[in-house]
């Protein structure tokens, strides 16, 4: 059985990737890395737990790319473009097995972000993974939950809902004869996050979050920063083919996609002046993006659907969810 150091050797200190701000990397007491003239650092930590974010059983390769994609989804709301991360990692008995798979989940991914492993903790207990990931934004150009401001547009990026969906097929198994199960089930763990979009969102958006929580959930994360309201019309939220699909009635695809979280997809605000600059940005890089709705006055929350108001609150984001 593989030791600590045999580890760390053989599956995290290997990788292709090599930054040049990166000053040390693996293998003294700390990493070492510069930071370019001009620029900002975005950090921020994620931990995924067995049992509480992904079953024992879950193919490790899902497993490290939703570990990372939160990750990387966190800076990508800011508008900081990922450059390094640190893992702690605790296994209960080294699997050489789950640790490949693993990598083959992790590295493809933070390659493609142009992400360094800088260092790490390697332990054993339950299995869980804790990565702290850093990314650089140009001075005092973050974006912030904070900005909105009464008459900008509400957007979303991408589709919303299948991550739920998926989840549900995880967790109960006669979901599994749905039409697209197994595909909403691999989007659970493979959802995309959005680096590019924060990048150009930087000049253009008020206020950005990512959806990780729950579209209902983190738009009020933007009400409370920008002491704002909001309304949102649930018919125009986007959904995919497949979650229509899977779900009896088209109608309820909505209420996933009210509720979905872990999706990596961003929810932002834009002032009416900047739409058309908005537009012509995204559809350059052939980026999916869609109004869902207002930034309101009265600092409440409210939900049309084809017009019709279907609720209208100003707290208890549960109490809420019980309801639908
Ligand atoms: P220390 O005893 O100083 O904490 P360790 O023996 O824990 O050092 O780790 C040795 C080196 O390997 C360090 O540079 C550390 O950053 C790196 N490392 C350990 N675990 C990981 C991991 N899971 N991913 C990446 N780097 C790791
Ligand atoms: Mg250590």
């Amino acid at each position: 059985v593989a030791g600590e150091f045999e580890i760390i050797e053989q599956y995290f200190s290997q990788q292709q990737l090599n930054r040049s701000d990166v000053v040390l990397g693996q293998g003294d007491d700390c990493a070492i890395v510069s930071v370019p003239l001009g620029q900002e650092v975005a950090i921020s930590t994620d931990t995924v737990v067995a049992g509480t974010h992904f079953l024992e059983t879950a193919n490790p390769k899902w497993v490290a790319h939703k570990a990372l994609a939160s990750n990387i989804s966190d800076l990508s709301a800011m508008g900081a473009v990922p450059a390094w991360v640190s893992m702690a990692i605790s296994l209960p008995n080294p699997d050489e097995k789950w640790l490949h798979d693993f990598c083959e989940g992790f590295y493809p991914l933070a390659n493609a972000h142009n992400l360094q492993l800088i260092g790490g903790d390697t332990t054993r207990g339950p299995l869980s993974i804790t990565l702290t990931i850093q990314g650089l934004v140009p001075t005092g150009e973050a974006l912030l939950r904070s900005g909105a401001q009464v008459g900008d547009h509400l957007f979303v990026s991408g589709v919303l809902g299948d991550s739920h969906a998926g989840l549900e097929v995880i967790l109960d198994e006669s979901k599994r004869s749905l039409p697209c199960a197994s595909t909403l089930e691999k989007r659970h763990y493979m959802a995309e996050s959005r680096s590019e979009l924060g990048v150009v969102l930087r000049s253009l958006a008020s206020s950005c979050i990512d959806i990780s929580d729950g579209l209902i959930s983190d738009i009020k994360h933007i009400m409370k920063r920008s002491q704002v309201g909001a309304l949102i019309y649930v018919d125009q939220i986007p959904v995919s083919d497949e979650l229509i699909r899977y779900c009896s009635k088209g109608e309820a695809a909505w209420k996933y996609a009210l509720q979905s979280g872990e999706e990596y997809e961003l929810c932002f605000s834009v002032p009416p002046e900047k739409i058309d600059e908005l537009h012509k940005a995204v559809e350059q890089k052939g980026m999916r993006i869609t109004k869902i709705g207002e930034i309101t006055q009265n600092q409440d929350l409210r939900l049309f659907n084809h017009n019709q108001l279907l609720q209208s609150q100003s707290q208890g984001f549960d109490h809420f969810r019980e309801s639908l």
